[in-house]
């Protein structure tokens, strides 16, 4: 078990609201080329120290109440399989409805954590009957506002003592390490999987511990040994439904969580499109190695440097994160899939790399001299030192007198820096500014 929580209720009852609030963003992000709010749907949070996911499964979800109803219950059905814990959100205001019966019905039988709360309960006054919703059969309810944040304290008290994992745990010594596929129906992920284990095919052992997880997988293939994390969706019958956004996002959540590097493929006669941009940075918000695959290269008419006219489009697109290997395979032809894995192998090492203090700061300190942060307001912003934090991915934190004044472009330029004297090929680095 992860700590992967959904959000479920009816339209409007606050879901997002609440979204918002446990991942404190202000903003979402329109996303103009597929027309839906980006970072609606998924956010990464703590409490007490403890990471979580929180998808909000309303994020896809417009129009009128009853139109939805389907689509509602396949989410909530969604929600049950790919998430640990459901948060029910009911409408203090409005009382029980039927839908809210029904979605009641289905995750009673789930077994899933269930956390019911009532929404909309902004003040003590407000504390009328909300005892109603215990005939819901979900026990307690927790009585919240989402817009005052009154109650969500409580909600998150209670949700954090049902995680299991510790998601952000640092890994141990002989760690093998943990690939998955992610990409959008049809462009060769069940394809490049049976390619990796079809020659020299060699299933190690079942995992010890991991009956739970039972989705990975030990294999030893072309040379190399790694964990391969299965995906719900490929070992689903896929339907129509799929390629929608919101079910692909729902999909690849747990196996990006659970992977250490993540092959997102391509389909190189589509090109990179939004949910391919959106899955990226999924895998970029969660700290994972990632490896572009540009599959069913064999369908491209080549010409001179295609390929590199390739590379540029899609580093447009994921800029500004773009020291990324891409490949060019064809499953087909059996062309670059070991490269493949060779390259999510030293993907894998660069996300395990650790500097020391000594050798950032010989290096950077000069840079630093030579380039100093923009004067801020006739400040000058000095930066003392600089050293790697004990995480499980690289972040780095420059010691600094005015960290609040370094600008986003001023990170940039050290972390390329970093990137340029270091191989992190592969790996999202974080940059922190603190005071000394
Ligand atoms: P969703 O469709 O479930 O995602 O619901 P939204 O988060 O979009 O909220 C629907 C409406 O309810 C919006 O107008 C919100 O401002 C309002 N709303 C959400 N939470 C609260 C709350 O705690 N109190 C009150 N009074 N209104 C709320
Ligand atoms: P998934 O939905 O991502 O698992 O995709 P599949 O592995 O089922 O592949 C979808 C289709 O693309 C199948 O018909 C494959 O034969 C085809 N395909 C996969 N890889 C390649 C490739 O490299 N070249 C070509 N031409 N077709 C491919």
């Amino acid at each position: 078990m992860g700590n992967i929580i959904s959000l479920v209720g009816r339209p409007n009852v606050g879901k997002s609201s609440l979204f918002n609030r446990l991942t404190q963003t202000r903003h979402a992000i329109v996303d103009p080329t597929s027309g839906v709010t980006r970072d609606r749907i998924y956010g990464k949070s703590d409490w007490n120290g403890k990471y979580f996911s929180v998808i909000d499964t309303g994020g896809y979800v417009v129009g009128s109440d009853d139109i939805f109803e389907d689509e509602i219950r396949k989410q909530v059905r969604l929600a049950i399989d790919e998430s640990d814990i459901i948060v029910f959100m009911v409408d203090g205001r409005e009382g029980i409805t039927p839908m809210d019966t029904d979605v009641a019905k289905i995750l009673r039988r789930s077994g899933k954590k269930l956390i019911l709360t009532v929404n909309k309960i902004d003040s003590p006054s407000n504390f009328f009957d909300y005892s109603e919703f215990y005939s819901l059969g979900l026990g307690e309810p927790i009585p919240i506002s989402a817009v005052n944040g009154s109650g969500t304290g409580e909600l998150l008290d209670l949700a954090v003592s049902y995680f299991t994992k510790d998601s952000e745990e640092i890994e141990e010594e002989n760690h093998i390490p943990s690939f998955t596929i992610v990409g959008r129906p049809n462009v060769g992920k069940s394809s490049i999987i049976n390619a990796f284990l079809g020659t020299d095919r060699n299933i190690v052992t079942p995992i010890a511990g991991t009956t739970r997880d039972s989705s990975k997988t030990r294999y030893k293939s072309f040379g190399f040994e790694f964990d391969l994390v299965d995906t719900a969706g490929l070992r689903k019958k896929k339907n129509v439904e799929e390629n929608l956004e919101f079910y692909s996002v729902m999909r690849s959540v747990r196996a990006i969580e659970n992977s250490d590097v993540c092959i997102l493929l391509l389909d190189a006669t589509q090109g990179i499109e939004a949910q391919d941009v959106n899955i990226f940075s999924l895998i970029q918000r969660n700290h994972k190695g990632v490896v572009i695959a540009v599959n069913k290269w064999d369908l491209i008419e080549k010409e001179t440097n295609s390929h590199i006219e390739y590379e540029k489009i899609i580093k447009g697109r994921i800029a500004p994160f773009t020291d990324v290997p891409i490949i060019f395979t064809s499953v087909i032809k059996k062309q670059r899939i070991h490269k493949v894995l060779e390259t999510a192998t030293q993907v894998y090492q660069n996300k395990k790399r650790k500097i020391s203090t000594s050798q950032l700061n010989d290096y950077l300190l000069n840079i630093i001299t030579e380039n100093p942060p923009p004067v801020y307001r006739d400040k000058m912003i000095r930066i003392k030192y600089v050293t790697q934090l004990p995480l499980y991915y690289p972040a780095f934190v420059f010691f600094c007198n005015l960290p609040q004044y370094v600008t986003d472009s001023y990170s940039r330029f050290l972390e390329n820096k970093i990137r340029q004297n270091w191989d992190f090929n592969g790996i999202p680095i974080d940059i922190f500014f603190r005071k000394k």
